[in-house]
């Protein structure tokens, strides 16, 4: 299938690792050209380069950190630079946590509102005018099933991507008479290094291994009874950029193998 995305550009907030890298394959794949960014620049270079020469298309990599508005503002102006601008932005970076409410200090309220939310804000705004000029844009948020049906063990995050998800409707319906498109994903059970380092970090000094443990949350949440792989998300991401997706607007899609408990 032609999705029609050939020669855009899409910016991606963590794309050298899971989902974010699993995107950014699937969109080169689509000859889509790619600014990524991460933390760790040694990574997110070798990730630009390794897809570069895969798939054809012109990358770069930028070393940001998305909770840090000054590296949000040079994501932009490098993609800028190199590429006169995005057409896509799929706001990806984020992290999963393990604490009580009662446990967690400000400081963790306020480092993870920074990252999901405070990040997609400010590209927001830094995006508007120059999707604008490019005739119009989409906008994808990662957002997660635990904005609707929390994980007990993380309440930082469901708080944080809840205000994500309301992020997402808001700007949606603000953006769309520019000709941006804005919608979310809230995947389920996403097989990444994400979710091994938090296994590793709950099993530590008990019976079970991290790898039983996955397992045992696959077979005791979703009725697919399995985790998917980045892959199989990102083809929903992939798929939500493109034109053929011109009628989605604001909407929160669930890629959760049966996970979301309720009708919505
Ligand atoms: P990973 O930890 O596997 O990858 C995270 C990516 O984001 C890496 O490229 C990492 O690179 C980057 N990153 C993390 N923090 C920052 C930051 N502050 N600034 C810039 N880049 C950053 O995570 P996943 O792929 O599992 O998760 C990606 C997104 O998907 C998250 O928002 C998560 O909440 C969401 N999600 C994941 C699910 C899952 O089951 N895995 C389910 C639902 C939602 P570096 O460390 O170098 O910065």
């Amino acid at each position: 299938m032609e999705l029609g995305i050939r020669d855009k550009v899409a910016m991606i907030t963590g794309g050298s690792l899971g989902i974010g890298l699993a995107v950014a394959e699937g969109l080169a794949a689509e000859g889509v050209h790619l600014a990524l960014c991460a933390r760790d620049e040694e990574r997110v270079v070798g990730v630009a380069e390794q897809i570069a020469s895969k798939y054809g298309v012109k990358t770069i990599a930028v070393k940001a950190d998305v909770g840090k508005a000054e590296d949000v503002n040079r994501f932009v102006a490098e993609t800028e630079k190199a590429f006169g601008g995005a057409d896509i932005l799929i706001n990806n970076a984020g992290t999963g946590g393990g604490e009580t409410i009662l446990e967690a200090p400000d400081e963790k309220w306020q480092q993870y509102w920074d990252l999901h939310v405070m990040a997609a804000v400010r590209f927001a705004k830094l995006m508007q005018p120059i999707m604008v000029r490019r005739g119009g844009g989409v906008i994808v948020n990662n957002v997660s099933i635990c904005a609707t049906q929390p994980l007990p063990y993380e309440p930082v995050y469901n708080v944080t991507k809840a205000a994500l998800a309301m992020f997402t409707k808001c700007l949606a319906n603000e953006f769309i008479k520019y000709n941006i498109r804005v919608n979310a994903i809230n995947a389920g059970l996403i097989l990444t290094p994400d979710w091994v380092k938090t296994a590793k970090m709950l099993t530590e000094g008990q019976d079970s291994t991290w790898e039983s443990y996955l397992d045992q949350i696959a077979r005791d949440n979703t009725p697919i009874g399995r985790f998917a792989t980045p892959e199989e998300l990102a083809h929903f991401f992939v798929f939500l950029c493109s034109p053929l997706a011109s009628y989605c607007v604001g909407s929160s899609y669930y890629v959760d193998g049966g996970w979301l408990k309720v009708v919505n």
